[in-house]
């Protein structure tokens, strides 16, 4: 679970330091919530994942490029923990919060993720 879900990676001090920026206040990684957000804002009963395109398998060039050998068991495992984020964003919204996922491959335009944060988060 480490090697997927490390803390304090590049595209997540990206995004902290962006919701930082625009004033929000927020906490990290409260392991009491489903699927250990990547920023909460408990005043908002919101949280932000920030994911990486290869493990948690979006859906674009990255995301759809799996390693030649063992490519079954990357498969298999990503798989795995796409299954784990939808289950965790499930269980937050049936506790009350909401969840948004931004992706690495996002980061290339960070206005349009300044706008799709506060949108989010208003
Ligand atoms: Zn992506």
């Amino acid at each position: 679970m480490r090697a997927v879900k490390g803390s304090d990676t590049a595209p997540e001090m990206t995004v902290r330091s962006i919701a930082h920026r625009m004033g929000y206040r927020f906490r990290l990684h409260r392991k009491d919530l489903p699927g250990k957000p990547d920023l909460i804002f408990p005043r908002l009963s919101k949280v932000v994942f920030v994911h990486g395109c290869f493990w948690h398998g979006h859906d674009c060039a990255r995301g759809a490029r799996v390693p030649k050998a063992n490519a079954e068991y990357w498969r298999m495992k990503i798989a795995r923990n796409k299954l784990r984020d939808a289950a965790s964003i499930a269980a937050l919204e049936a506790r009350g919060w909401r969840a948004a996922v931004i992706w690495e491959c996002e980061l290339k335009e960070l206005a349009r993720v300044r706008k799709q944060l506060s949108k989010f988060l208003r």
